[in-house]
């Protein structure tokens, strides 16, 4: 018997008991749900391929929030080639864009993010730390795989779709400056997500996971103050200035004091973006950024208004202004249940890749190296719990801004290894090798036939919406925390990449001449030790 064969008498017994008797109309219908679940995932077996090449292609990119020039003409290029109608320069912010295909209900929108980590260039596929470009960024988060886990999907269900003469909306969007926390609340307000009946958001993993509800971690407002005083000879007229950067470290202490009376769910930290010039020029102009994190909409804003007293506190001390202007916001995260669900389903349908004992060596050697529990890679799918009782404070991602109106479920692929320190440049070590390239397509099967359960189950859209109005919005009133005034940043990271693109342009994926990044870049997978 064919092994594709017996992969489909498998999955059809797993299939069948995901999916409830009484939720699909007959036999008939649940036999050709199974059936159209087994094309997608030869659909995207099929486009492995291209897979690899557009995940190696945005890795060599590397680019900052709101940069993600490159990133966007390529993806909307592949998009459009595959009969997709592009809208670029969406929502005020030149690097988003949004690809649509089909017409009707339901409307299914697919998000990743794009953008990547400053500092964390480093070369793929090798234990140890090897910049390719020094100081340069880097995707030391991952968030070079999502939207080709997003697009393969989206063009085998769309083969499907034209196959079967099956109505459906597809949207495909990308998560712009995620990292700043600076995209997503901007799309919303453009009404993106109007109409949408379903989110499936992809995000990296160390493992397949979903989840529904309120996650552990928090939503958060991104702030920068900047103060503004008096220049004046440091050593010769030192009582004739105002020295800015005196009050931005007044406003630190002052913080940092408060923390104290802060509850424990809060988490913040900032950055001096700007501490003057030289010493002997008393600092005019002088800015902090912070993240002020919480797990509620009413306790962010709470902290936020502390914040801005304790600005202006630091400036009356020192007899200079203040003024703030916003950088990001996330709502705290909710998820929908009945999609989280219907991608459990089919997460234990796929299962985790079959790692080699290369892959698994390898995967040891990067914790070993980034200081990680070395227990290589997850060999089984995490299960789907229920949410926490009461959230635990950590990261935010501003795709709970989406969730708060649209039915949102997040889908984590295991592309990269667990046990890392994340925002660094191990987590890119991973990220243009066959531990991703296999982890992206599985992710894609999970994808595929989610958006199969989508397209033919009316009972799984009405069980989205219900959960939706009935549960999620009854547990929190959302908040706006973006002002209608708030513009997105788009400057920002404008000059760091400006600095590095030259030299990273020598080290962009070239697809026509090499079959992967690794072999361009002469890396034998998996490389364990520097050669010396
Ligand atoms: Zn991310």
């Amino acid at each position: 018997m064919r092994s594709s064969a017996i992969l489909a008498m498998t999955l059809a017994g797993v299939l069948v008991a995901g999916i409830p008797a009484a939720a699909t109309d007959n036999a008939a219908s649940f036999e050709r749900i199974a059936a159209l679940k087994q094309s997608a995932i030869a659909g995207v077996e099929g486009r492995r391929k291209l897979s690899q090449v557009m995940n190696d292609t945005v890795f060599s990119f590397g680019e900052l929030a709101y940069q993600e020039f490159e990133t966007s003409k390529y993806l909307t290029e592949v998009l459009e080639k595959n009969g997709f109608a592009v809208e670029r320069g969406i929502a005020g912010m030149p690097t988003a864009w949004v690809a649509r295909w089909g017409s009707g209900k339901p409307v299914i929108a697919l998000g990743s993010d794009i953008d990547c980590i400053p500092k964390a260039n480093q070369m793929p596929g090798v234990a140890y730390r090897q910049e390719l470009v020094e100081g340069a960024p880097g995707h030391g988060e991952g968030h070079n795989s999502g939207q080709a886990v997003n697009i393969v999907a989206a063009l085998a269900v769309k083969e499907l779709m034209e196959r079967e003469k099956l109505p459906g909306t597809l949207v495909i969007w990308p998560g712009v400056a995620e990292e700043l926390l600076g995209g997503k609340a901007h799309l919303v307000r453009a009404g993106l997500f109007r109409e949408v009946d379903a989110v499936l958001y992809t995000h990296v993993g160390d493992n397949f996971a979903t989840a529904w509800g309120q996650p552990n971690g928090t939503g958060m407002i991104s702030v920068e103050y900047t103060f503004h005083g008096e220049a004046a000879h440091a050593a010769a007229r030192p009582w004739r200035g105002r020295n800015a950067l005196r009050a931005v470290e007044l406003m630190n202490m002052g913080w940092d004091m408060r923390r104290e009376q802060l509850r424990p769910e809060q988490r913040s930290h900032y950055v001096i973006t700007n501490g003057g010039d030289q010493p002997n020029v008393i600092p005019s102009v002088a800015s902090v950024w912070y993240f002020i994190r919480e797990t509620d909409f009413e306790n962010i804003k709470r902290n936020f208004e502390i914040a801005n007293t304790i600005a202006e506190a630091a400036a009356m001390m020192t007899d200079t202004k203040v003024t703030r202007k916003l950088i990001g916001t996330a709502a705290p995260r909710h998820f929908n249940r009945a999609l989280a669900e219907a991608f459990q389903t089919n997460i234990d349908a796929v299962g985790v890749p079959k790692w080699t004992d290369e892959e698994q060596t390898f995967a040891r050697s990067v914790q070993r190296l980034s200081h990680g529990q070395e227990d290589g890679l997850h060999t089984t799918a995490r299960r789907l719990g229920r949410p926490p009782e009461k959230p635990e404070s950590g990261g935010s991602d501003d795709i709970g801004d989406v969730s708060w109106v649209a039915p949102t479920a997040p889908l984590f692929y295991p592309s990269n290894i667990p046990n890392l320190p994340g925002h660094h440049w191990a987590n890119a070590i991973a990220m243009a090798t066959p531990i991703a390239h296999k982890g992206n397509l599985a992710g894609s099967k999970v994808m595929a036939m989610t958006m199969i359960d989508l397209l033919l189950r009316p009972d799984l859209v009405a069980a989205t919406k219900a959960y939706f109005t009935d549960v999620q919005l009854k547990s929190q009133k959302p908040q706006p925390l973006l002002a209608e005034t708030d513009e997105p940043q788009i400057q920002i990271n404008r000059d760091t990449m400006a600095r590095y693109r030259p030299e990273m342009k020598k080290f962009y994926y070239d697809a026509t001449k090499y079959d992967t990044y690794l072999d361009q870049l002469g890396v034998k997978f998996p490389t364990l030790t520097r050669a010396h």
